[in-house]
C-alpha cells in the first residue's frame, strides 16, 4: 500500500477497494461491475488482486503489456495480474524473499488461467539464453499434459481442474529459472467411473479415441466410437470449441518434451481402464500381460486374512462391480501421481546451489453444492486452512510493518476461523479423527454409526449442526435431514450428506486386486501396485484418504508460511460461461464467502495508507507556501509542516520512521481535491 495516488487518476471506478468511500457490500459490487463493464477485470484490495473472469480474450496480455509492467511499481499502472507477478518476481530476485502466489475462487472463476498468466509473465521477464529457455519450456509444457489427465468438462467449467496443484518454480541468485517441483492434491478419481449428467470423463480418454491413428487404436484394441464405452458419458462427448484430436497430438508432443517416454505404457493403462467397464478381460490381459485366470479370480473372490488363516468369499454381482470400479479408479489415480513424479524428474533443477523459490497454488475453491459429500468436505477443509494462513500472514505483515516503522500497534478485529479448523482436524475430537476411528473400529461400521459418533462428540461445537443428537439445538430444523450434518464454515453453511464418507475415507482396494495387478507383465502397472507383492505383505492398513490429505495440507501450509504471500482472488461473473454478463447476486455470494469486504476492513482498520515521506512531500508540496517549490531539509520535517499548515486532525495520521501513516481514505481524498483545485 505505498504509492496509491496513481490509482485515483483517470480510473474507471476505484482501482483499489481500500479507497472505496463509503465502503459497503453494495458499493464494493458496484465498483467491480463498473470496472468489468469497461473491460477492467482486475481490481486491488491493497496488494491483493481481485480478478473477474471475462470469458473472452482481452488484448491485455501481449508482449507489449509485459514490457509495460516490467520493473514498474505495483501501484504505478492500472491493476493487472502482471503487476503482482512483477512485484513477486522482483522481490524474489532483488530482496531474496521466497514468494508464493495463492490463487483461490470457485470452479470456473479463472484460477488455472491466472496461474498460467503468472507463469508466462515470469518466464517472459526472467533470464535469457538457450539453457534458460529450455528450462522455461519444460516448466510451461508440463501444463497441457497435466490438464489432459487431470481436467474435465463439468457443468461449471469446460476445462475444470479435478485436482489441486502447487508448483514451486526455482531460481538461482540472479533470478534465472533452474527448474521446478509440482505437488498434486486429491484427484477426483470417482470421475473415472461415473460422471454427473452433462459432464465428461477426463479429457485424455476422448483425446485418445479422437486423435490416435488407426494403427495405434488397433494396438490398444480400442474403437473410435465414444458410445461404446460406458465410462465415457454419452450425452456430452464433445465440448464446444474443443478439438480433442488436435489436443491429443499436442499432448503427445508435450509428453515427449517433458520426457514422458515410454508413452505406450501410459496408453496401455488408459486403454485398460476403458476396457474395464465392458468387462473385456481378454483385451485388458493382452494389454497388461496379466494372466486372464488371475484377473478373473480377483474379480470373483475376496480373500480375507486373519491370524495366518485365509478365507475366500465369493463376490456377488454388486460386489464385483464395486471391485471393478475401485480398480479402475485406483489405476487412474496412481497413473496420475506417477505422471506427476515423471514430470518432476524432467523439470528438476540440475544443480545443488541454494535456490530462491516462487510457489504457485491453483487449488479448488470452496464448494457448496446441493449434495455435498466427502470430497466437498475435504476441499472446504483445505479452504479453511488457506483462510487461516491468509489471516495469519496478512495480519502478521501489518504488524511487522508497524513494528518496523515504530507505530503504535492497533488491534484489528477479525473472525479467526481457527475454531473451524479445529472442529475438522483436532487429533482427538476432530471430524477427521472420528472418521478414522470409525473406519478402523472392528464390527459393523456404517456412515450412520459415524454420524452417531459425530453427534456424541461435536454436538456442542458452535460450528457444528445436526439433528440426531439428543441435546441438539437443531432438533426442529427440518431443513437438515437426519442423514446429514452441517458445518458453519467461514464462507457459509454447508450441509454434508454422510453417505459414502466411510467408504471414501477407507479407500480400500481388495488385496486380491492389487496382487493381480502386481502380477502384470507390464513394468508400469506392476510398479503402480507395490503392495500387491506377496513378499511384502504388510498387514498394516494404508493411511486413510482423510489422514493423507490432512498430512499433505499440513506440509503445504508449512511451506507457504515460509514464503511471502501474494493473493489472487478469482470471481466468476455468471453461470453461463458467457462474456459481458455480470450477475450481481452471483458475484455478491462470492464476495461474501471469499471474505473480501473483511479483507478491505482489515487493510483499513489500522492505517489505510502509508507513503514514504519523500513521495508524499513531492506530491503535495504545492499545497503549502513553506514547502513550495522546494523544501530544504529532511522530507519528514517537510511533511510535518505541510500537515500542520493544512490543519489535518492529528488523530488522522502518525509519523513512522520512513513513512507517513494515514488512517482514513477521506484524508487522502481531501489532499487530492486540494491538489486539483490549484
Ligand atoms: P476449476 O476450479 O474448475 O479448475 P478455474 O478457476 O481453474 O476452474 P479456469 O479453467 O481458469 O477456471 O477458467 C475457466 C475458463 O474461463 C477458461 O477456460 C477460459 O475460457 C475462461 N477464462 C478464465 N480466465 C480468463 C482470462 N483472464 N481471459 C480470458 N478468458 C478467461
Ligand atoms: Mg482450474
Amino acid at each position: 500500500m505505498e504509492v496509491k495516488t496513481s490509482l485515483l487518476d483517470n480510473m474507471i471506478g476505484v482501482g483499489d477497494m481500500v479507497l472505496l468511500e463509503p465502503l459497503s457490500e453494495e458499493s464494493f459490487i458496484n465498483n467491480l461491475k463498473k470496472r468489468f463493464d469497461h473491460s477492467e477485470i482486475y481490481t486491488y484490495i491493497g496488494s491483493v488482486v481481485v480478478s473477474i473472469n471475462p470469458y473472452r480474450s482481452l488484448p491485455i496480455y501481449s508482449p507489449e503489456k509485459v514490457e509495460e509492467y516490467r520493473n514498474r511499481n505495483f501501484y504505478e499502472l492500472s491493476p493487472h495480474i502482471f503487476a503482482l507477478s512483477d512485484e513477486a518476481y522482483r522481490s524474489l530476485r532483488d530482496q531474496d524473499k521466497d514468494q508464493c502466489i495463492l490463487i483461490t475462487g470457485e470452479s470456473g472463476a479463472g484460477k488455472t488461467e491466472a496461474s498460467k498468466l503468472v507463469m508466462s509473465y515470469v518466464a517472459a521477464v526472467c533470464g535469457k539464453g538457450a539453457e534458460v529457455n529450455q528450462v522455461k519450456e519444460q516448466l510451461l509444457q508440463s501444463n497441457p499434459v497435466l490438464e489432459a489427465f487431470g481436467n474435465a468438462k463439468t457443468v461449471r467449467n469446460d476445462n475444470s481442474s479435478r485436482f489441486g496443484k502447487y508448483m514451486d518454480i526455482e531460481f538461482d541468485f540472479k533470478g534465472d529459472p533452474l527448474g521446478g517441483v509440482i505437488s498434486n492434491y486429491l484427484l477426483e478419481k470417482s470421475r473415472v467411473v461415473k460422471q454427473p449428467r452433462g459432464e465428461r470423463n477426463f479429457h485424455i480418454f476422448y483425446q485418445i479415441l479422437s486423435g490416435a491413428t488407426e494403427d495405434m487404436l488397433n494396438k490398444l484394441k480400442l474403437q473410435r466410437d465414444f458410445s461404446r464405452y460406458n465410462y465415457l458419458s454419452l450425452d456430452s462427448s464433445r465440448v464446444n470449441g474443443v478439438d480433442d484430436a488436435v489436443n491429443f497430438r499436442t499432448v503427445r508432443v508435450r509428453e515427449s518434451m517433458a520426457q514422458l517416454n515410454p508413452r505406450h505404457m501410459t496408453q496401455n493403462c488408459k486403454a485398460s481402464i476403458l476396457h474395464f467397464q465392458e468387462w473385456e478381460l481378454k483385451e485388458i490381459c493382452e494389454l497388461t500381460g496379466i494372466d486372464q485366470s488371475v484377473l478373473e479370480r480377483a474379480f470373483s473372490f475376496r480373500t480375507l486374512e486373519a491370524k495366518q488363516e485365509k478365507v475366500s468369499t465369493t463376490l456377488n454381482v454388486a460386489q464385483a462391480y464395486y471391485a471393478r470400479d475401485a480398480l479402475a479408479k485406483n489405476l487412474y489415480s496412481r497413473l496420475f501421481s506417477w505422471l506427476v513424479t515423471r514430470i518432476n524428474e524432467s523439470i528438476k533443477a540440475q544443480t545443488k546451489v541454494r535456490k530462491k523459490v516462487m510457489g504457485v497454488l491453483d487449488i479448488y475453491g470452496f464448494e457448496i453444492f446441493e449434495d455435498n459429500s466427502f470430497e466437498q468436505f475435504i476441499i472446504n477443509y483445505c479452504n479453511e486452512k488457506l483462510q487461516q494462513i491468509f489471516i495469519e500472514l496478512t495480519l502478521k505483515e501489518e504488524q511487522e510493518e508497524y513494528i518496523r516503522e515504530d507505530i503504535e500497534w492497533t488491534h484489528i478485529e477479525y473472525f479467526n476461523n481457527a475454531i473451524i479448523c479445529d472442529l475438522i482436524e483436532n487429533n482427538q475430537t476432530g471430524i477427521l479423527a472420528m472418521l478414522d476411528e470409525e473406519c478402523l473400529r472392528p464390527g459393523t461400521v456404517t456412515d450412520d454409526t459415524f454420524l452417531e459418533k459425530l453427534n456424541q462428540v461435536c454436538a456442542t461445537h458452535q460450528h457444528f449442526e445436526s439433528r440426531m443428537s439428543k441435546c441438539s439445538r437443531f432438533l426442529n430444523d427440518t431443513s437438515l435431514p437426519h442423514s446429514c450434518f452441517r458445518i458453519q464454515h467461514y464462507a457459509g453453511k454447508v450441509m454434508y450428506q454422510v453417505e459414502g464418507f466411510v467408504d471414501k475415507n477407507n479407500d480400500l482396494l481388495y488385496r486380491d486386486l492389487s496382487q493381480a495387478m502386481w502380477k502384470a507383465n507390464h513394468s508400469l502397472i506392476k510398479a503402480l501396485f507395490p503392495e500387491g507383492n506377496p513378499a511384502k505383505i504388510n498387514l498394516k492398513r494404508p493411511p486413510t484418504a482423510g489422514s493423507q490429505f490432512k498430512a499433505s495440507v499440513a506440509t503445504l501450509m508449512k511451506n507457504l508460511q515460509t514464503k511471502n504471500p501474494n493473493y489472487i482472488r478469482c470471481i466468476k461473473p455468471n453461470d453461463k460461461k458467457a462474456a459481458h454478463i455480470f450477475s450481481d447476486a452471483l458475484v455478491c455470494h462470492q464476495v461474501r464467502y471469499l471474505g473480501l469486504l473483511e479483507n478491505v476492513r482489515v487493510r483499513r482498520a489500522g492505517y489505510a495508507f502509508r507513503q514514504p515521506y519523500e513521495l508524499c512531500l513531492e506530491r503535495y508540496k504545492m499545497l503549502c507556501k513553506q514547502t513550495w517549490p522546494h523544501w530544504r531539509g529532511p522530507a519528514r520535517a517537510g511533511v510535518e509542516v505541510l500537515f500542520n499548515e493544512l490543519e489535518i486532525p492529528v488523530e488522522e495520521y502518525s509519523y513512522g520512521r520512513s513513512k507517513i501513516f494515514i488512517r482514513n481514505p477521506r484524508t487522502l481524498f481531501k489532499l487530492e481535491d486540494l491538489r486539483k483545485q490549484r
